[in-house]
């Protein structure tokens, strides 16, 4: 289901019918990888942070491995303030999760009781590696969160207008499990890795009406000044544009 987005401050959209703490940042806010920025990028994390009211000492961050696994963490994790993984999940309200995308689809799952909280990365080789269903099958056996009991959020990410990586379509058009997800066009196949992944919620019993989801696309969406957005690293590859990410936040309680 399409849901009503927030705008938090001019720096962050959030779902306003989702149960569980979360927000994407905007570009307004700035860069927030390293990878892409040095000194800025803490300033600019630091200042969205405040915005948020997220202490930054309660943050734990993925290093994305663009695989599957998922990391159960509490406020022992906070030690590691870096984790290589794609998914982390919580039950500790003192703990922040973080994600910074430019491009690759975050999906938040929260508990209806907001108890408990996952964080995914789920662009197209978490999503093939079936990283939701795996989020999902953790919520029950680790939680004893039952699927009609979970909340699921899609954020931002490059949708199917403008995702037609050929290198990226080429692997996937030999998986038949990816057919209904690719579409031909003018300028080649564009990939649809929302509907895949919610092909595998649906899969995992989750309904229609426990999903929130926005179409905003990281390559395309624009402000009513006709800037974009959110950073792209499909738009900056294509157009030259500085690369940046943008930041998921999502907390348990
Ligand atoms: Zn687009």
């Amino acid at each position: 289901m399409r849901a009503r987005l927030l705008t938090v401050q001019n720096v962050a959209v959030r779902f306003a019918e989702f149960p569980a703490v979360h927000a994407f940042s905007l570009k307004s806010a700035g860069n927030m990888s390293q990878r892409w920025g040095k000194e800025e990028v803490k300033d600019n994390r630091l200042r969205f942070f405040v915005t948020m009211g997220i202490w930054e000492d309660s943050v734990i961050s993925m290093a994305v491995e663009h695989n599957s696994r998922i990391e159960a963490v509490d406020h022992g994790g906070l030690a590691r303030n870096l984790i290589h993984c794609d998914g982390l999940i919580t039950d500790d309200p003192s703990v922040t999760l973080a994600l910074a995308l430019g491009d690759c689809l975050p999906i938040v799952m929260a508990s209806d009781d907001r108890s408990v909280v996952a964080l995914l990365h789920a662009g197209w080789k978490g999503a093939d590696k079936l990283i939701a269903r795996k989020a999902i099958a953790l919520f029950q056996n680790e939680y004893g969160i039952t699927p009609d009991r979970l909340r699921v959020a899609i954020g931002p990410g490059i949708r199917s207008c403008c995702y037609n990586e050929p290198s990226t379509s080429l692997l996937l058009s030999e998986r038949p499990a990816w057919t209904p997800f690719l579409r031909e066009v003018s300028d080649g196949i564009h990939i649809d890795v929302a509907g895949y992944n919610r092909r595998q919620l649906k899969e995992s019993g989750i309904y229609p009406d426990q999903i929130i989801e926005t179409s905003l696309c990281t390559c395309c969406a624009k402000d009513s000044q006709g800037r974009f957005l959110l950073f792209s690293h499909h738009r900056a590859k294509n157009d030259r544009e500085k690369e940046g990410r943008f930041l998921v936040l999502a907390a348990a309680g």
